[in-house]
This record gives C-alpha cells, sequence and structure tokens, in this order.
C-alpha cells in the first residue's frame, strides 16, 4: 500500500503472490521530486505549446495517413478498370478525366496527364485546385458541382493558358455511376477547338467589315450605335456621331474610272483612320458615305477632330491636280434618342451641308443647329 509518513514515500512493488519489495524514498530524494514539480510549475507554459504542437503534428500525420490509405483503395479501384476502355481513352487527343462523388480524381487518360505535367500517382486521389490553375479549377468545380445538383450534361468554353500558349477549349462534364452505381462522379471530356474559335472570330470579324476599304460595315454601326446609346442612357456615357459624304463622287467615278473611285474609297478611309483617335470607329455605312462614332467625346471636342478630317481630306492629293472633298454633319447624343431618331437627324445635318456648297460641316446640339 502506497503511504506517505512525514515526507517519507513508501512505494509497494509486488514481486510474486506472496511476496513485495518495498522501497522507501527518503525526504532526500522526495526533495527531487519537488524539484522537478516546481520546473513543471515554471514551465507550464511551454509545456502547454509541446503538447499542443504534438497535437498538431498527430493530427498531420493522421491526414496524411488517412490520404495514402485513399489514395491506395483508389488505386485498388483503377487496377480493376477494363483495360478496353483505357486503351480507348488514351488513343485520343482529347482531354478525359473523372473523379468520384467527392469531386477528388480517379481516373484520366494520358493526353489530360500531359496536359498537366502529371503522373498518374499525382493525379489520383488529388482535386482540382491541387493539380490545376485557380481559373481552370474554378471553372471546372463549378460545372462538377452543377452535374452533380442535376444530374445532367453540362458543356461550357474557355480560353484557356497552356505553356505559355492561349487555347480554347470546349468541356462537356457528365454524371456517371461508379462502385456498382452506388456513387455518381463527374466525367469530363475537354477538346481543343482552338482552330474552329479563331476561324469563327475571323468570320465573325470579317462579317462586320466592308471588304474593299476594311472599314466597319452598317452591321457593324448598327450594333455599335444600339451599345452606345445603352451605355449614354444607363451610364451618361456621352459620344457623338459624324455623316460623311464625298462630294460629286458620281463626277468622280465617271470622270477617272470606278478603279480609281475604289482606290480614293481605299486611301479616304486610311486617311481617316490615322486623322481620328484610337477609339473613334468608322464605318462606311453607304457607296460613298461614312459614320465615325466618337465615344465619351463631347460636341466641340468632335467638331475639332472632324474638321482635322475635312481638312486633311481636301488637302490630301488622291488623284492628280483634283481635289475631293467631303460635307458632314455633326451632333451629340440626347436623352430621348434612338437608333433611328440619331441617324435621321445626322443624315439631315449632312444634307443641310450638301445644299449650302458642300465641303463643310453642320453641327447640331439639341435645338442648336449651325454651318461652317
Ligand atoms: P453628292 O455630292 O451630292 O454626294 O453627289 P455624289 O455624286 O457624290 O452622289 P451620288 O449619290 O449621286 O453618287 C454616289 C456615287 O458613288 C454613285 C456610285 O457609282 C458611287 N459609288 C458607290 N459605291 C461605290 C464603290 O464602291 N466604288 C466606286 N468607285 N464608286 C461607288
Ligand atoms: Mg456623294
Ligand atoms: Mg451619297
Amino acid at each position: 500500500k502506497e503511504k506517505h509518513y512525514e515526507n517519507i514515500y513508501i512505494e509497494k512493488l509486488p514481486i510474486n503472490t506472496k511476496n513485495s519489495i518495498y522501497i522507501l524514498i527518503t525526504p532526500k530524494e522526495f526533495k527531487r521530486f519537488d524539484v522537478l514539480y516546481d520546473y513543471i510549475k515554471e514551465n507550464i507554459y511551454l509545456f502547454i505549446t509541446f503538447s499542443f504542437l504534438g497535437v498538431l503534428f498527430s493530427f498531420f500525420i493522421s491526414k496524411y495517413i488517412e490520404k495514402l490509405f485513399r489514395r491506395r483503395m483508389v488505386f485498388e479501384k483503377v487496377k480493376n478498370n477494363n483495360i478496353l476502355i483505357n486503351s480507348v481513352i488514351n488513343s485520343t487527343h482529347d482531354l478525359i478525366f473523372y473523379k468520384d462523388e467527392n469531386l477528388n480524381y480517379i481516373g484520366c487518360n494520358k493526353a489530360f496527364l500531359w496536359f498537366c505535367h502529371k503522373k498518374e500517382s499525382e493525379v489520383i486521389a488529388t482535386n482540382d485546385f491541387e493539380i490545376l490553375d485557380m481559373k481552370l479549377a474554378t471553372m471546372l468545380n463549378n460545372m462538377d458541382h452543377k452535374v452533380l445538383e442535376t444530374n445532367e450534361i453540362f458543356v461550357e468554353e474557355e480560353w484557356i493558358t497552356y505553356n505559355d500558349k492561349k487555347l480554347f477549349y470546349q468541356f462537356k462534364s457528365i454524371p456517371f455511376e461508379y462502385d456498382n452505381d452506388l456513387a455518381t462522379g463527374v466525367l469530363t471530356i475537354a477538346n481543343d477547338i482552338t482552330q474552329l474559335q479563331k476561324e469563327k472570330e475571323k468570320l465573325q470579324e470579317e462579317s462586320f467589315k466592308d471588304p474593299l476599304t476594311n472599314a466597319y460595315n452598317r452591321k457593324a454601326f448598327d450594333e455599335s450605335i444600339d451599345d452606345k446609346l445603352e451605355l449614354y442612357k444607363r451610364y451618361e456615357d456621352i459620344f457623338c456621331i459624324a455623316m460623311l459624304d464625298i462630294d460629286n463622287f458620281k463626277l468622280l467615278n465617271d470622270t477617272y474610272g470606278h478603279d480609281c473611285g475604289d482606290r480614293v474609297l481605299i486611301n479616304m478611309v486610311e486617311l481617316i483612320n490615322s486623322t481620328t483617335r484610337k477609339s473613334d470607329t468608322l464605318f462606311r455605312v453607304g457607296g460613298e458615305e461614312f459614320v465615325i462614332i466618337f465615344p465619351n467625346t463631347n460636341l466641340q471636342n468632335a467638331h475639332v477632330i472632324l474638321e482635322k478630317v475635312r481638312l486633311a481630306i481636301s488637302e490630301f492629293s488622291f488623284i492628280e491636280n483634283k481635289n475631293v472633298t467631303i460635307s458632314c454633319g455633326l451632333t451629340q447624343a440626347s436623352k430621348d434618342d434612338d437608333s433611328v431618331k440619331i441617324y435621321k437627324r445626322v443624315d439631315e445635318l449632312l444634307y443641310k451641308t450638301k445644299n449650302s456648297g458642300k465641303n463643310g460641316i453642320t453641327v447640331c446640339s439639341e435645338d442648336l443647329v449651325y454651318e461652317i
């Protein structure tokens, strides 16, 4: 029996059923325990810190072991995969990858490993954020959640940067059953449609351009004016539009030929583009009629630029010993404008210039109309 007798500590250690050894701890030895006790008391924070670090360390070790265990289980599953299916998915350049219900990778094809510069063992049991860049991982993760919530197929197209190259991929995510249909994961097929997208964008761009002069066409103007009016009404982004018409162009064609007329149109577009600012856009809206949109520009400033354009054209030598001039109308967008109203107004202003001797600009500010 353990007992304290006036600072003497006795400990009984049984060695068999009958006999025991008694250890007698003398006051001197007892003192040693006192010292130890005091030491612990003085360094209590140190002990707490070490205990905390110990708990933390155990936590991470257990997480690591859990991950290893999970990986091992997934490997077992992957091993049982059909060899024929593997060889099929490895024969395509499309990226194929599939994840379990927790969105951890359970498999992928060689094209995907090549794409993300990883070995299969580095991909299995990880999630998108551990192996892909943030933007792509976020996009795929959002898509995967939608697939799991709705059990439907989702398709997204996205420009992504890969090896410093910009590529356009179509991602198709499909719900799939695994583990004997007990769980649903997400299978994604991604194909590189960069070439197709570039051609599509080029065609789209071309459909907004006039093939002769390479200026934007009427279709582009119709879209642009609607956008500008909406921005003006929503954010007070003021803008001006000018209409330009070549003076006596029919006569020029008749005198120097249609080809010469074409060259004048081409050179004039180049000259207007080089005289206006980058943000100003030129549209060829008719045979020898153009519109310029001056965004974020008030009437006075637009007038200064347009006058520069008019002067540059009248001084430019399109044809030897022949001056080519333009007549213009210029107006600023107002609150009750729509695309038809503003176009009609600027067209009327242009014809005011035509009727008063051509080679000039008529400017309109709401109820104020003046000619130069
Ligand atoms: P105004 O000063 O009143 O504007 O007279 P204008 O002769 O310029 O106007 P009109 O509308 O009578 O004639 C426009 C001419 O523009 C007729 C047409 O042959 C010519 N034209 C239209 N498109 C093209 C084109 O693409 N190339 C060439 N060379 N001429 C064109
Ligand atoms: Mg004309
Ligand atoms: Mg005309």
